[in-house]
């Protein structure tokens, strides 16, 4: 397995829209290469998921992972799942205030609104369809990934851009409000 090239904001490519994969292409040994190598580069980075668009690769293709993660130690587990093609449609127009950090933008931490409970339809990495609901934090991080592949970065999102900080301020500053904010959302919404 080979450790990916994370591409930064700025690069031409984050701005992209990703195209879809036919069911052969996902099936290639090359596509599952990729995405053995997708994983291990977000497990590299410590990364909560990771968007092939991320890695110079403009296909719609996301990892996603959180498993006592220590970039951020308050998100409730995801077990590892591969969105391929993925939509992602709000169930109502419950939001709530995420605080995001990327590893596309280093060191930067901002508040985002998102949809509290998302349908998310999408292939895995077999081709088997995907069609589950996602809820609270993790529907976040769903929303962040996916945005990726539309050439969207979570600072487009920044509805208060008071709120931008950097890993070393959020810690003292912002972490405890958030903290307290997540396990609000935890409780209302199960993740
Ligand atoms: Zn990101």
């Amino acid at each position: 397995m080979t450790l990916l090239k994370i591409a930064q904001i700025g690069a031409p490519v984050l701005r992209q829209r990703a195209r879809e994969l036919t069911e052969a292409e996902l099936a290639s040994p090359e596509i599952q290469n990729f995405i053995d190598d997708l994983v291990e580069t977000m497990h590299d980075a410590s990364g909560a998921g990771l968007a092939a668009i991320q890695v110079y690769r403009p296909i719609r293709i996301v990892a996603i992972e959180v498993a006592d993660n220590p970039r951020y130690p308050y998100k409730p587990n995801i077990p590892l799942t591969i969105l391929v093609n993925p939509v992602l449609s709000p169930l109502s127009e419950d939001r709530f205030d995420n605080y995001e950090g990327c590893l596309s933008v280093p060191d930067l931490r901002g508040v985002v609104p998102r949809y509290a409970q998302m349908r998310v339809q999408a292939w895995d990495r077999n081709g088997t369809p995907i069609d589950r609901e996602v809820r609270g934090i993790t529907a976040g991080t769903f929303q962040h990934e996916v945005d990726h592949l539309d050439g969207s970065l979570f600072v487009d999102r920044v509805a208060d851009p008071t709120t931008l900080t950097t890993w070393k301020e959020f810690a003292p500053h912002h972490e405890p409000g958030f903290r307290a904010r997540v396990a609000a959302v935890v409780e209302r919404w199960g993740s």
